[in-house]
């Protein structure tokens, strides 16, 4: 299948600023591909070579696609640089040099699908000696073949800045109006919380419908999104909310760690289903010595322990780990971790998260066996305030944050993927104000003045509304940027920058500058 309509289709949905416009565009293009190219279309829409969770290298550095065009162009790199500042899009530069270059490629066969593909796997792959001569090459080659519109988006996918307001909810939207109901998106997103690879979910829908998405299952080794908690501002409150009766589990502050085991293997992932296996040996040894069952998908929070006295140690310490490439070993000595399991969605064959709370506890045990510094939550099921404001001043004792208190009812599910009502956080810092962290989205820039002239002085953020998709901007933040920030905000933010609003972002204040929602 040739890619010149796909990136024809991607120029279309760059040129409006409406989520709903878009997903639709995305959805009749996808709607024309099958198997491999669809699967491709999808990760390229998501600026990924493969699911998010297998962290596969992508791109280039801006430098190799300055050399490329100069190459190409036959123009000095320090003229394709200054066309670049006034262009201030490499992807849009891209497009005009090739649309320069037309006639020299005439005889050029239109790219294919698999031919994009194999080019930026061999592009994003290549390491070691000579490896950026050779990445150059591929990339020369490729944007030869390449039309305007495919150049623009090829050059933008390689450096990461695809621009077109395209996220997972957009490819969910447009794969449900792909099958004639944008009104069943929900279904295709409970599949992706389940199994969150959408170009597997695309190729399934390709050939089954709606009804195919049935048939996509958790799977050991596969990442589940994971479920959140909701939050409420005294014990009391949380003990009615659930019915008066509820389980209490010690809400511990480190590293939320999903553990897969298939038959002698492991794998950890994130919160964010990031790969944590190759940082954690430690844990890694911890469960392969604790496994009793052949296959199991459990879930737990990591936290540093003191290796004398046994005690929790602060979050400070545990989030020291993450992160680090080298001298893994001597970081476990030195801050060793201890993993208390809450949950299990998976054992020997049966996915657990349709089943209520209770059971899915108890197959924790027959999962793993308990150890020093592989251990079930401490969990009480309480039933009036007093014992719940008991269990949670204990809590606080062993150097746990609060509690997170879990329905007990027969609708107790594992619900991946999202933030509801069966489970209920309480901090200690709740009672008095609000003392929590909010993810939010930098969505746009203030320029800043006196001290912080010429940086960007405050950011315009953006909270994701849960019934529309969109990003509603919700504060201006300001205080507390110290100078090593703002050099910062100002190296990872202005590659962001945009003239205009991207799409599916709501404001009622203009900001001096738009940035892409990363
Ligand atoms: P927070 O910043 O408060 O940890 P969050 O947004 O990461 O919040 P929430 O669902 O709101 O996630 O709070 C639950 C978090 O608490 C989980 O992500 C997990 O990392 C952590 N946690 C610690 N102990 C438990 C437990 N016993 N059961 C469930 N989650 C726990």
């Amino acid at each position: 299948m040739r890619f010149a309509a796909f990136a024809e289709a991607l120029d279309r949905a760059d040129a409006t600023a409406s989520r709903l416009e878009t997903s639709k565009i995305l959805g009749d293009r996808l709607k024309a591909l099958q198997g491999e190219d669809l699967a491709f279309a999808v990760n390229f829409l998501l600026g990924q070579l493969g699911p998010a969770f297998e962290a596969l290298p992508v791109g280039v550095g801006d430098k190799n696609v300055v050399k490329a065009l100069s190459a190409l162009t036959q123009t000095s790199e320090k003229d394709v640089e200054a066309q670049m500042r006034a262009v201030g899009d490499l992807g849009e530069l891209a497009a005009k040099a090739v649309e320069g270059g037309r006639q020299k490629t005439l005889f050029a066969e239109p790219l294919e699908f698999a031919q994009v593909r194999a080019q930026l796997v061999q592009i994003s792959s290549q390491g070691g000696k000579g490896s950026a001569d050779r990445k150059l090459k591929v990339l020369q080659e490729l944007l030869s073949s390449a039309s305007p519109p495919e150049a623009k988006y090829i050059v933008r996918f390689l450096i990461g800045r695809m621009r077109v307001g395209i996220g997972e909810g957009t490819i969910i939207e447009a794969l449900a109006h792909a099958h004639g109901d944008r009104k069943r998106k929900a279904e295709v997103e409970a599949a992706f919380n389940r199994h969150p690879d959408l170009a597997l979910i695309a190729t399934k829908m390709a050939a089954g419908g709606f009804e195919a998405l049935e048939g996509v299952r958790v799977q050991p080794l596969i990442p589940v999104r994971p479920m959140l908690a909701e939050r409420l501002k005294s014990v009391e409150e949380v003990l009615e909310k659930l019915g008066g009766r509820a389980a209490f589990d010690y809400k511990y502050d480190g590293l939320r760690m999903q553990v897969h085991f298939q038959e002698g293997k492991v794998a950890i992932f994130s919160r964010n289903l990031e790969p944590y296996t190759d940082q954690f040996p430690d844990i890694v040894a911890l469960v392969k010595a604790g496994a009793k069952a052949h296959t199991f998908i459990v879930e737990g929070e990591g936290v540093t322990v003191d290796p004398e006295t046994g005690e929790i140690r602060p979050f400070q310490e545990a989030s020291r780990r993450r992160g680090r490439k080298y001298d893994l070993t001597a970081k476990a000595e030195e801050l060793p971790f201890a993993l208390f399991l809450f949950d299990a969605m998976y054992l020997d064959g049966a996915d657990l998260t349709g089943r209520p709370y209770r059971e899915r506890r108890e197959a924790i045990g027959r999962a793993v066996r308990e150890g020093e510094q592989l251990r079930l939550s401490t969990m009480r099921e309480v039933e009036s305030p007093g014992e719940a404001e008991t269990f949670f001043l204990q809590a606080l004792a062993d150097g746990c944050e609060g509690i997170i208190a879990k329905s007990l009812g027969p609708d107790s599910v594992y619900r991946a993927g999202a933030r509801g009502w069966a489970w209920i956080k309480f901090k200690r810092d709740y009672s008095a104000k609000l003392g929590d962290t909010v993810d939010l989205v930098v969505v746009g820039a203030f320029a800043g003045k006196g001290r912080r002239a010429g940086h960007y002085g405050s950011l315009l953020m953006a909270a994701k509304d849960a019934e529309t998709g969109n990003l509603v901007s919700l504060c201006k933040l300001a205080s507390g940027f110290d100078d090593a920030q703002l050099a910062e905000f100002d190296a990872r933010l202005k590659p962001w920058a945009r003239s205009e609003k991207a799409p599916g972002v709501e404001s009622g204040l203009t900001p001096d500058v738009w940035l892409e929602p990363k």
